[in-house]
């Protein structure tokens, strides 16, 4: 079948972008053969843009909210500094064990931190001052996450939010598009947008990326 501009698009765009890792390609294929939900796997560009922003921020203290099979928290490990710390939650505690054999491979294990149950009993537990938060767990809790976080971001760290143009229905407001996922992520688009403690940049990346900067 011929290929659709966007279709198109998003392969020049991963042609022009660095290629996974071959650790990273395993964890890609390893997801989309072994689980239930393989799309929930950021992939090769959000990868690529989580490692960029580490790289530039090198952040000694990271929050992420949804760990999956691991593959974004490897990808702002590529940029931590020495004494830098990844925590990543995740409810599902099936991922544990896999995950935890995975940081280990990549010389991770002292430097991802998992954290099983509901992130909104976890967040509270991990102290303030991350340099780096990275959104990307249930969508329904958006709103609560963004609260949760804003004040225990540091001056000059930032969060970032995946999945924030949910398949394009963030635009419409009518009809069946306009189910509770979707209302939660226009109002934590509309809660980042007005809050001016922060400087922010919306991406249309993928599933859409929300840049968010603490002054
Ligand atoms: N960040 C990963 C993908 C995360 S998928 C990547 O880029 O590859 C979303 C994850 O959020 C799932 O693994 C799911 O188990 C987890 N999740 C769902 N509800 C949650 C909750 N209330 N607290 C913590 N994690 C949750
Ligand atoms: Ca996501």
């Amino acid at each position: 079948m011929e290929k659709t501009d966007g279709e198109l698009l998003d392969l020049y765009l991963a042609q022009h972008t660095t290629p996974e890792s071959p650790l990273l390609h395993e964890v890609h294929r390893k997801t989309e053969i072994q689980m239930m939900y393989p799309r929930m796997l950021s992939g090769q560009l959000v990868g690529r843009l989580l490692s960029m922003i580490s790289h530039m921020l090198r952040p000694e203290r990271v929050l992420e909210i949804g760990t999956f099979t691991g593959y974004s928290a490897l990808c702002m490990a590529e940029g931590l500094p020495q004494n830098g710390v990844i925590h990543t939650i995740d409810i599902n505690e099936e991922l544990e064990q896999r995950n935890l054999e995975l940081f280990k491979r990549a010389g991770y294990e002292d430097k991802i931190i998992q954290h099983i149950g509901p992130a909104l009993e976890w967040i509270p537990k991990l102290g303030t001052h991350f340099d780096l938060v990275f959104i990307d767990a249930d969508k329904i809790n958006y709103p609560a996450y963004y609260e949760l976080v804003i004040d225990r971001i540091n001056p000059g760290g930032f969060m970032v939010a995946d999945n924030v143009l949910w398949g394009g229905k963030v635009l419409k407001t009518t009809g069946e598009e306009a189910d509770m996922d979707t209302l939660a992520i226009r109002k934590f688009n509309e809660i980042a947008a007005g809050d001016d403690r922060t400087e922010k940049l919306m991406l249309p990346l993928r599933d859409g990326i929300y840049l968010i900067r603490k002054k």
